[in-house]
């Protein structure tokens, strides 16, 4: 079934629509594959783990994934036609990283995107719960989210100055907590194939 030189080769875009769109022609661009690690849970709650069409297809040619759902959107070659990938799995597990980086987007994931004050999701920053005048360092442990008005309120004070207790304390989360919490932001769009395997767990629980 391989063919060394499959990747190289144009593909045509097929007729077949998708079963999710209602019939809408979908460009192949539409139609990314949901990646998920060898125990068929998503690599990646949020950002939602997937790749374009030619890379999954790359993938499984060199047999490093499995597909596991496909869209009725077909692309050909000259030599070869299939239905493009909506759901991959790695054969080979991935170890999720112990240490998540201590990243921006991964600091704001582990507040769930909201301020630790007052609730707010919008304009959200970074405040040291011990300013920095106070020695306070730039770690998991001393950064909370705040939106920029709480920030402008509690100014280069401590909690106990400013009266103001972020909701939780801050901590060095575990890529399970992440995980768990990029659960709460969906992406606008799911293809059909996707839910079981995004929210398996959600609706053996309800
Ligand atoms: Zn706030």
């Amino acid at each position: 079934m391989y063919h060394g030189n499959i990747l190289q080769e144009r593909w045509r875009s097929g007729s077949g629509n998708d079963g999710a769109g209602g019939g809408r022609w979908q460009s192949p661009q539409g139609c990314p594959a949901l990646v998920l690690n060898a125990d068929y849970t998503p690599l990646s709650y949020y950002p939602l783990s997937l790749w374009s069409w030619q890379d999954a297809i790359k993938a499984a040619f060199l047999e490093r994934v499995d597909v596991v759902a496909q869209y009725d959107r077909e692309i050909r070659s000259p030599s070869f036609s299939m239905r493009l990938p909506s759901v991959v799995a790695l054969r080979q597990y991935v170890k999720p990283s112990q240490n998540p980086a201590f990243t921006r987007f991964n600091l704001f994931l582990r507040d769930r995107f909201s301020c630790q004050y007052c609730g707010a999701k919008e304009e959200l920053t970074f405040d040291h719960v011990v300013p920095r005048a106070y020695g306070g360092r730039t770690t998991w442990t001393n950064v909370t989210t705040a939106c920029a008005p709480c920030n402008l309120r509690k100014g280069g004070r401590t909690p106990a100055e400013a009266h103001m207790l972020p909701h939780q304390r801050p901590f060095r989360p575990t890529s399970h907590q992440l995980q768990e919490n990029g659960r709460a932001f969906p992406p606008h769009h799911l293809h059909a194939t996707w839910r079981d395997y995004l929210y398996w767990d959600t609706e053996l629980e309800a």
